[in-house]
């Protein structure tokens, strides 16, 4: 570049010394003037044109556009680049939905071009301006076309349900449009928004609903994961953080082959058969983290030894048990174990003062009673006086305090795991 220039100079130098006295400085300022105009008059009328050309259309698309109204050229020259409207350009008439196929398609972008059109010709000719008299804002129309298409907003403007209604269902997990009037059916008797779409999608998180669908668990570490028939967790999970309780705080029972939980609920339990010990009360592990290998080796035993749903009600599937979570745990207490020493087989631990000081004050340590006795509709698992199961304090609080199953607390809190279809 430098030496260009320098280049030019030596140049220029030369002839201005030679030729300066001979310039018509006049002559050409007219020219100049002349010549500027008719550039001037030229862009003035081909403006249009001009911005088309840069934008990247051929010579023929510019002779097209230009043949269109005066607004269908502003919208089209209202967009970046040829690129994103070609296509709109070739395929739809109605210029006016430029904006709205770019944005539809951006939410959308497993559909064809063609059903975008097809899609928005339809919502914004026929139920826009329905949704406008419900009083939707355009973002609020936006928020509903991230996941609605025509028969859904068809559905809305049919059923005139306003924003307000449909807003707090739209944002629980596992919502769709399609089942809106079940929502609101639901949402009717117990008012809760959580809790009418959950059932709804995922109905059998209440057992006596069978599961139609299986889901794999994608966030097993979760201490609120809900495992249970539906929900299954893969075979190959193991948690990464198992120990052993301390063994100087904790009893385990002698045929208890493994004592192991997740460090959280570990350090937890030690401090709850602290607490009992303290009042007099001797807890025991009889069983905590089992694998989905063993899971299955004792499910396939009672399945050799029982019939199908006698098996079933007894032991958990494979990937259905909590205790693969490393957050279950099945207790027992020395007094129990005395009494099987002395002969008494039928003493248990649901019968133990032990067992009763568990029920009322686990949940101050994070654990709840998994199974009760009148809630087997609901967890699908028989009466377990001996399966707790760690969630965490917080939750364990508001378990206790409602009266709930995991599966309640799920459905009212709108908490579910991250599921993908087996
Ligand atoms: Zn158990």
């Amino acid at each position: 570049m430098r030496f260009n220039r320098g280049k030019r100079y030596t140049y220029y130098s030369s002839y201005s010394h030679s030729s300066r006295s001979r310039i018509r400085w006049d002559r050409i300022a007219i020219i100049g003037v002349v010549v500027a105009l008719v550039i001037g008059v030229a862009v003035w009328f081909n403006f249009d044109r001009i911005q088309l050309a840069i934008k990247g259309y051929s010579f023929d698309q510019q002779n097209q556009i230009l043949a269109l109204d005066g607004d269908e050229v502003d919208e089209i020259l209202s967009h970046d680049k040829l690129s994103h409207i070609s296509q709109w350009i070739e395929q739809s008439e109605k210029v006016q939905y430029y904006d709205e196929y770019e944005q539809y398609l951006s939410l959308h972008k497993d559909l064809e071009v063609e059903n975008v059109i097809s899609t928005i010709d339809e919502i914004f000719d026929n139920y826009v301006p329905k949704l406008t008299t419900l009083n939707y804002s355009n973002d609020q129309i936006w928020e509903v076309l991230k996941t609605a298409g025509v028969n859904e907003v068809k559905h809305l403007v049919d059923q005139q349900y306003t924003y307000a209604q449909i807003e707090p269902f739209m944002k629980v997990k596992g919502f769709v449009f399609a089942d809106l009037d079940k929502y609101m059916e639901v949402y009717a008797e117990n008012q809760n928004y959580n809790y009418a779409v959950l059932i709804t999608t995922y109905p059998f998180i209440i057992s006596e609903n069978q599961p139609e669908t299986s889901y794999t668990i994608q966030n097993p570490d979760d201490v609120l994961t809900l495992v249970k028939k539906g929900f299954y967790l893969s075979s190959d999970y193991e948690p990464s953080d198992l120990v052993t309780p301390d063994p100087d705080k904790v009893k385990v029972a002698s045929d208890c082959d493994d004592s192991r939980l997740r460090k959280e609920a570990a350090d937890a339990l030690v401090d709850m058969f602290e607490a009992a010990k303290q009042e007099g009360y001797d807890l025991v592990i009889n069983s905590a983290y089992r694998s989905y290998a063993n899971q299955k080796k004792t499910y396939d035993e009672y399945f050799d030894t029982y019939d199908e749903v006698t098996a079933a009600s007894l032991v958990a599937e494979p990937g259905a048990s909590e205790h693969q979570t490393g957050l279950g745990v099945d207790l027992t207490c020395q007094a129990v174990i005395d009494d099987h020493l002395n002969g008494i087989t039928n003493s248990r631990f649901g019968y133990k003062p032990d067992y009763k000081w568990c029920v009322a004050n686990s949940y101050k340590y994070g654990f709840i009673l998994r199974y009760e006795e009148d809630k087997a509709d609901i967890t699908g698992i028989a009466n377990e006086p001996w399966h707790f199961r760690y969630v965490g304090k917080e939750a364990a609080k508001e378990i206790f305090n409602n009266s709930w199953t995991l599966e309640e607390y799920c459905l009212n809190k709108g908490v579910i795991p991250d599921i993908q279809e087996k």
